[in-house]
């Protein structure tokens, strides 16, 4: 059966089912063999690995997962790519499982406990990017074991969730992605790498999960609330972020006598701290409540 990932092979699979791409999918097919080549290295997929494939689309990674892997699951929205899936581009590998499902509506951790007895599994994707953020947050926040997401998304996206302290990219994506894992950009992925061709830039993006937060925190849904009340707004300092979001109830002196305890600046802006220095708060915070 004809690999996919050679332009010509895709073209006459999409043309055999006279497939018509849907726009609201985020539908962009890889035909670049170097670059399924190069996510499936980032990822480090071997033959002990589940991996969980978001959107397989014609099925292009998947067969390059089938082949590295032990077993795939790829979850799939669009009904139409199914029978492709099923009768054609897939049907030589039988360590593949389709799933025609939303990927938000689907139970993973529960499909890492009954396919991989809740060890630690791969995710790796070509991602639709109108949902990037809730997809990966979605996986960190359901608690689901997983050794690394290895993910096409928009370059811009990639550059946020790697940017460090005090860079124009930093914010509350970076401190998020950071707080669970090491976000590591493996490729630059131009627009002529797919069919059709996006109109942004692409990268693969590894985040090596966390065993343990990097940091320690009494209370790390306050974390998060501070991490995005200080880059609502992000002009302004931190002290007004703070005071200005709705999600927290200090008041205007308490936030202040915070700021003092740690000795930083009044003026200090969010983009200029660490995830240590945004856990730090967050404790004395804590304390004072
Ligand atoms: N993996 C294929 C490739 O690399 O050529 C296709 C990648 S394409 C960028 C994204 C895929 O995700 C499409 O097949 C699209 O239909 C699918 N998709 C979009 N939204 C989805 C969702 N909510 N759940 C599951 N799949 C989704």
């Amino acid at each position: 059966m004809a690999k996919l990932g050679n332009p010509q092979n895709t073209i006459e699979i999409l043309q055999k089912y006279g497939f018509q791409f849907q726009k609201k999918f985020g539908q962009n097919f890889l035909i670049d063999e170097h670059v399924l080549d190069k996510i499936i290295r980032a990822a480090g997929v071997t033959k002990d690995d589940m991996v969980l494939e978001i959107g397989p689309g014609i099925g292009t990674l998947t067969q390059y997962l089938a082949e590295a892997a032990r077993e795939v699951v790829a979850v799939e929205i669009d009904k139409n790519l199914i029978p492709i899936l099923e009768n054609d581009t897939l049907a030589e590998y039988d360590n593949v499982t389709v799933i025609n499902e939303d990927i938000l509506k689907v139970d993973i951790a529960a499909l890492a406990a009954e396919r991989n007895g809740g060890r630690p599994i791969k995710v790796v994707a070509n991602l639709p990017y109108y949902i990037t953020t809730p997809i990966i947050m979605g996986l960190f926040e359901k608690g689901v074991p997983i050794d690394n997401i290895t993910v096409m998304v928009q370059k811009e996206v990639a550059e946020r969730m790697q940017a460090g302290p005090g860079t124009k990219d930093y914010g509350a994506l970076s401190l998020t992605v950071q707080y669970y894992a090491e976000a590591y950009i493996a490729a630059n992925v131009p627009p002529n790498c797919f069919i059709p061709r996006p109109g942004v830039g692409s990268a693969v993006i590894r985040l090596t999960c966390h065993k343990e937060p990097p940091v320690q925190c009494g209370d790390p849904a306050l974390l998060f609330k501070l991490i995005r009340a200080s880059f609502n707004q992000r002009r302004k300092t931190l002290q007004n972020g703070l005071n200005n979001s709705l999600e927290l109830s200090y008041s205007k002196e308490q936030i202040a006598q915070a700021i003092e305890s740690l000795g930083w600046n009044p003026s200090i802006r969010g983009e200029a701290l660490t995830l240590e220095q945004f856990a730090q708060l967050a404790d004395v915070l804590l304390a004072i409540k």
